[in-house]
């Protein structure tokens, strides 16, 4: 296609987003992490967090440097925890294996963890000038959508091609890379959106590609990108425990893999998985379920306490239900192995906490809400 990347800067100049915290930086500290919060998560949610992100770890040693637990508390509500675990493995990586300095080549941060293809070359065009292209879902649409690519971008074939097609539309001269990739970015996200793209709009000027737009001469704008069916999602059911001493809770902090992963929750049953939503509450829980996590000295403290009706929690595959039961006990009636920490309602704030259990906490009015 003639002149994309011109006509494209040329477009960003006028109506390219403004004002985003991390726009016009070169840092590639700062570049990568904007990156990654960008990753699945909106951009208003994300403004807020670079920013308290930032004040915390103002540099890559800073990150490196913090225990876990602090990054993840940071992280906490922002979904997808891997990427705060990683964010912390590629600091101290960068730390201790590239004196704190960012690899300036595409290829050596892709070895990094967390940094996937297109976001290390969005870092290298970003903050060296490498003439690499990205590919995020945003510009797979407005490449697949410009060029006619009706087939699956899921597929190996059709994600090549898009790569390809990617390499060849870049700007000829390297000094207009970090404009050109943030145009990229503005545009998918501004003008070629997944629903209702403005190709042709009557309150503002024209989509530039117009003219030579494949999808758009073919009539088949909203085909593309292929959608493909989803797998219905699934609903499982679990019980948490609030156990409550004075003014002292108990967490479990999950393992490093897995949902929540790294992050601190109340102990909570294996999940039970049920047909619809009308059995949720048909299913009952024992403190039994609770074990090796926990055991009561006096279970029938378990069956005394009160049980909050079922709230509900969405992940992207399965939707789980959960209701919390409110145990009053004495630290000295609970067995509970080494996952298990009885944390002062104070020192709350300086966990990192899933959305739910946050939510749950602070309509209990046991953790403040900001
Ligand atoms: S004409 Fe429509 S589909 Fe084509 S690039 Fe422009 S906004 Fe996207």
């Amino acid at each position: 296609m003639k002149d994309f990347a011109k006509k494209l800067i040329d477009w960003h100049q006028h109506y390219g987003r403004k004002g985003l915290p991390w726009q016009g930086v070169r840092d590639p500290y700062k570049v990568w992490l904007s990156e990654i919060m960008l990753q699945q998560t909106q951009v208003v949610t994300v403004i807020d967090r670079y920013q308290t992100f930032l004040e915390k770890f103002p540099n890559v040693q800073a990150l490196a440097q913090a225990p876990l637990d602090e990054v993840m508390a940071l992280w906490a509500g922002l979904g997808y925890y891997t990427r705060a675990r990683n964010l912390h493995a590629c600091a101290k990586i960068i730390v201790a294996q590239y004196a704190g300095q960012f690899p300036k080549l595409p290829e050596q941060l892709n070895e990094l963890p967390g940094i996937g293809k297109s976001t290390a070359r969005a870092i290298t065009a970003f903050c060296f000038n490498y003439p690499a292209s990205i590919l995020d879902a945003n510009v797979q649409r407005l490449i697949a959508r410009t060029h006619g690519i009706q087939g699956s971008l899921k597929s190996r074939v059709e994600n090549q091609k898009l790569w390809d097609l990617a390499d060849q539309l870049l700007p000829k001269d390297a000094q207009s890379m970090p404009t050109y990739t943030q145009a990229l970015m503005d545009f998918g996200a501004t003008v070629c959106k997944p629903t209702s793209p403005s190709c042709h709009n009557k309150l503002s000027p024209s989509c530039i590609y117009l003219a030579d737009c494949l999808a758009f001469k073919d009539q088949v704008v909203m085909q593309i990108p292929l959608k493909i069916k989803k797998v219905p999602s699934k609903i499982v059911v679990s019980e948490m425990l609030l156990m409550i001493d004075h003014s002292e809770i108990l967490l479990e902090k999950r393992p490093l893999s897995g949902i929540w992963g790294g992050l601190w929750t109340l102990p909570e049953t294996q999940w039970v998985e049920i047909k619809s939503e009308e059995e949720v509450s048909q299913v009952e829980f024992q403190i039994e379920k609770f074990q090796p996590l926990i055991s009561l000295v006096n279970p029938s403290k378990y069956r005394q306490g009160k049980i909050l009706a079922p709230l509900k929690h969405v992940f992207t595959h399965r939707t789980l239900y959960f209701s919390t039961r409110i145990v009053k006990v004495l630290k000295s009636e609970v067995k509970c192995n080494d996952s298990c920490q009885w944390i002062k309602l104070s020192d709350l704030p300086n966990f990192g906490l899933p959305t739910p259990v946050k939510k749950l906490l602070e309509d209990f009015q046991l953790l403040k809400r900001v």
